[in-house]
């Protein structure tokens, strides 16, 4: 049996950024990573927008508010060490209507308030100078938001740890356990596994992971899809950076927007729409057993009866593209429907409570002898690094390291 000090359930970027900033931190353990598929960062890590967050949405004193910025800093210097390209594009929230323009000065306050550096209202004009295509009423303009491809990222994290010494196993799908005499055994497809500690960063699943480990918690994974397309090459030059619309401030959803990729490329989306299975990236995908375990909890039904209408709006603008691409004029009106092509998608995790409040903040739920991420939605890649501290120092004061 192969035997170990801690092991982390998922290969996304929180569970091996919590393997890395673990190894670090305790040389001396025998830490593992266990990951189902056969390579890291394929859900949500490696079907992201690419973004690293300044910081500005998140209530001040959450910890979405007070990792993002850190968390966008951490990485922008663990890229500099690695060589990992990135590129701080600066991205424009622009206000359509009077409405959004009073949205935006107190998105400006949360961001002040979270330590963002640069941001500035700017007014119509100075929109044209930085994106000559977008345009509104006023602007919130953030200089220190940026671009990288994540699945790099996961790939150096996951790296890191095994010259650390971690362990790491791909094909390992973690199936159940048992706990005996205070030790913890793990049973995956790749055979059993002895553990003091686990750490549970299965993002999609990690709700139902830490429901088979007795673990209990008040919240579900809701899987949403988003929705991407990619602007075609000739009409790619038109955006220069981040283009995003105010969103709605009761939802963790930012709304469609325009995104540089850090290959030049330009992706419009993603939309927020209910997926069918949690790893549902197809709008045909459909998983009756995943369909009937949301269907059975309380809490997205009443998640439905508060938000039946975006819901519609989210489900209508998936199905027509035409509809998809209105919603992009708003901010750049020279788009048009013919200009988005490669449609693909991401899953995201989404925790929502028993009431049917959707999570807005990071989940991290400690015991004495696990830890579960319970919600570790966008902006988690920015603040992976912070994540993977922040598990460590739950660690720390629950387990008996
Ligand atoms: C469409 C979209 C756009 C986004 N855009 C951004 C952005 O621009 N910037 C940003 O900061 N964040 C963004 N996010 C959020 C970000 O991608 C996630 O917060 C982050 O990737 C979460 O990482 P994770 O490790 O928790 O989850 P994941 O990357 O999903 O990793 C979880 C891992 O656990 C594994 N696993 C599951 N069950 C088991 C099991 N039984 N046994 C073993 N392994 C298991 C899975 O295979 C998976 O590899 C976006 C997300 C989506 C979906």
């Amino acid at each position: 049996m192969r035997t170990y000090d801690v092991i982390i359930i998922g290969g996304g970027i929180v569970g091996l950024s919590t393997a890395m900033k673990m190894s670090s931190e305790y040389p001396n353990l025998d830490i593992a990573v266990i990951e189902k598929e056969d390579g890291f960062a394929e859900h949500q890590t490696g079907h992201n927008s690419g973004v690293i967050h300044a910081g500005i949405y998140y209530k001040p004193g959450s910890k979405k508010g007070n990792f993002c910025y850190a968390g966008n800093k951490e990485l922008r210097k663990y890229c500099d060490i690695k060589g990992i390209e990135y590129e701080l594009c600066g991205k424009l929230i622009v206000a359509t209507d009077i409405k959004e323009l009073e949205m935006l000065k107190d998105l400006h306050s949360r961001g002040v308030a979270n330590g963002v550096d640069g941001l500035k209202m700017i007014d119509k004009n100075e929109i044209k100078d930085i994106e000559p295509h977008a345009s509104g009423l006023g602007a919130l303009h953030s200089p220190n938001t940026g671009i990288v491809d994540y699945k790099l990222v996961a790939k150096a994290y996951a790296e890191d740890a095994e010259q650390q010494g971690v362990d790491l196993f791909t094909s390992c799908k973690f199936l159940g356990y048992k706990f005996q005499n205070g030790k913890t055994y793990l049973n995956t497809t790749d055979g059993d596994f002895e553990t003091e500690w686990t750490i549970n960063c299965a993002g999609l699943y990690a709700d139902k992971i830490a429901n088979k480990m007795d673990v209990s918690s008040d919240t579900r994974i809701i899987p949403f899809r988003g929705e991407f397309f990619s602007i075609i090459p000739e009409k790619s030059s038109m955006i220069k950076g981040l283009i995003y619309p105010v969103p709605q401030p009761e939802l963790p959803f930012l709304g469609v927007h325009f995104t540089k990729r850090v290959d030049g490329t330009i992706e419009a989306g993603p939309n927020a729409v209910l997926a069918f299975a949690r790893q549902g990236y197809k709008k045909t995908d459909f998983s009756m057993a995943d369909l009937f375990e949301y269907l059975r909890f309380p809490g997205f039904w009443r998640m439905s009866a508060t938000h039946w209408k975006t819901g519609i709006d989210e489900q209508y603008r998936s199905l027509f593209k035409k509809v998809f691409a209105k919603s992009l004029q708003k901010l750049v009106p020279d788009i048009k429907e013919e200009d988005l092509s490669n449609p693909s998608a991401g899953v995201r995790a989404q925790a929502v409570s028993f009431k049917g409040e959707i999570v807005q903040d990071f989940k991290i739920l400690s015991g004495p002898k696990s830890i579960h991420v319970l919600n570790a939605p966008s902006p988690a890649a920015t603040a992976s690094l912070i994540i993977g501290e922040e598990i460590v120092q739950n660690a720390k004061s629950n387990f008996d390291i």
